[in-house]
């Protein structure tokens, strides 16, 4: 039986895990091999630690911990995507999706539970239980997620999560300290080794932090722009009155290591006849003019009580036209595990289903 003040190994970085194994009295090597147990190799457990000392093994099961978020629901689509929703120890939720591609698997991971930001397209914002997740949360979710997709394996065997995304739930750089903490052990190379350039941090515009997130982690930036003038980016993203897009763009500007192999990603909800028109469009070239980026166009996705309403097709099409035609790229994010709401309908009564959905939209919606 675990303690209940067990030490939690998922979170720790490498030098907490130097102190625990110098408090514990062992040398300093065995915080090495520890990492890469708990990180390389997803070790569950202290008995499969092989290459550690068993009385270490033994102390270690007596007061420390290698426990997962659980996991409330696990649903799986008909084109491979999954999605979960994650139950922490408090009892708050949150939510993960995979999504493999022909030539990646991307993991959209959580930062916070709900969101303190209220954009008025977004189910997250309307939540009122608001708390951070921890670093042990967030990397946990990453290795949760290999233990469900059996993907462990050292190379030359390829990872099934080639790239991660922070699309989740919450505002990654309102949580700034755990979500950099968690990264850093996310990108540590031997451990999940899950590179800079193959995670994305998505922001609705936290312009203090951009730069230190760019100088300190070098992951790549998405930025949910939406609108491009500041009377309905106000609107629609309260945030911008604090950080008006004139800020938000010098900010993009001045992001270190941007190039144009290295772009910023502007995600662009599409709301019907709200920030659609092809004057939006023309407005939205000139605003990002000079930014090596591309534009990622997002359908709208409803959820019960909203105001707002999907483009249609035709609009999306024709605003990434505009998009493109003036040389930037402007894929439109396809809604992926669209059956999987189904699905987990048949579980639940109609009313229950609703509520169930309801939930699962909101984060779908973050892009996933
Ligand atoms: N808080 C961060 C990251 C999470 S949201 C941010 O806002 O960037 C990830 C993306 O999903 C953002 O671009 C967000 O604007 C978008 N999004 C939120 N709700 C949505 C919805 N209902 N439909 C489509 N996209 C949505
Ligand atoms: Fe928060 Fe992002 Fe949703 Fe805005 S879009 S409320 S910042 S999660």
């Amino acid at each position: 039986m675990m303690p209940m003040d067990a030490i939690h190994l998922i979170g720790m970085d490498r030098s907490d895990m130097d102190g625990l194994l110098a408090n514990m009295g062992e040398k300093a090597f065995r915080s090495k091999q520890l990492w890469q147990w708990v990180y390389q190799k997803g070790a569950v457990d202290f008995s499969s630690m092989t290459s550690i000392a068993k009385h270490m093994r033994e102390n270690l099961a007596l007061m420390a911990t290698l426990k997962r978020p659980f996991i409330v629901k696990d649903l799986l689509s008909s084109d491979g995507t999954r999605k979960w929703l994650l139950r922490f120890a408090d009892g708050q939720e949150a939510e993960m999706v995979f999504i493999p591609e022909v030539d990646r698997g991307t993991l959209c991971i959580s930062s916070q539970v709900g969101c303190t930001l209220t954009c008025k397209f977004c189910h997250t914002g309307t939540q009122r239980l608001v708390r951070n997740l921890t670093a042990e949360e967030i990397v946990g979710q990453v290795i949760l997620a290999r233990d469900m997709l059996g993907d462990w394996a050292s190379p030359p065997i390829p990872r099934k999560i080639t790239n991660i995304v922070l699309m989740g739930m919450g505002e990654p750089l309102y949580n700034y300290e755990n979500m950099a903490k968690a990264l850093k052990i996310i990108m540590d190379p031997e451990g999940i080794a899950i590179s800079k350039r193959r995670i994305t941090l998505s922001t609705s515009g936290v312009v203090p932090m951009m730069n230190q997130c760019g100088e300190e982690l070098g992951v790549n930036l998405a930025v949910s722009l939406h609108a491009t003038n500041n009377v309905l980016r106000n609107e629609i993203v309260p945030l911008n009155k604090k950080y008006p897009i004139e800020l938000l763009m010098e900010a993009c500007r001045t992001y270190p290591g941007l190039n144009n192999a290295r772009r910023i990603t502007f995600e662009y909800v599409m709301l019907k006849g709200v920030n659609d028109s092809l004057t939006d469009a023309k407005a939205l070239i000139k605003l990002i003019q000079g930014i090596p980026s591309k534009v990622n166009l997002i359908p709208f996705n409803p959820w019960p009580g909203t105001i707002y309403e999907r483009s249609t097709d035709e609009q999306i099409h024709a605003f990434a036209e505009v998009v493109m035609k003036a040389g930037y790229p402007s894929p439109v994010r396809s809604p992926r595990g669209e059956d999987i709401l189904a699905a987990c309908g048949q579980l639940k009564s109609q009313s229950l289903k609703l509520k169930y959905n309801d939930r699962i939209a909101a984060s779908e919606g973050h892009g996933c």
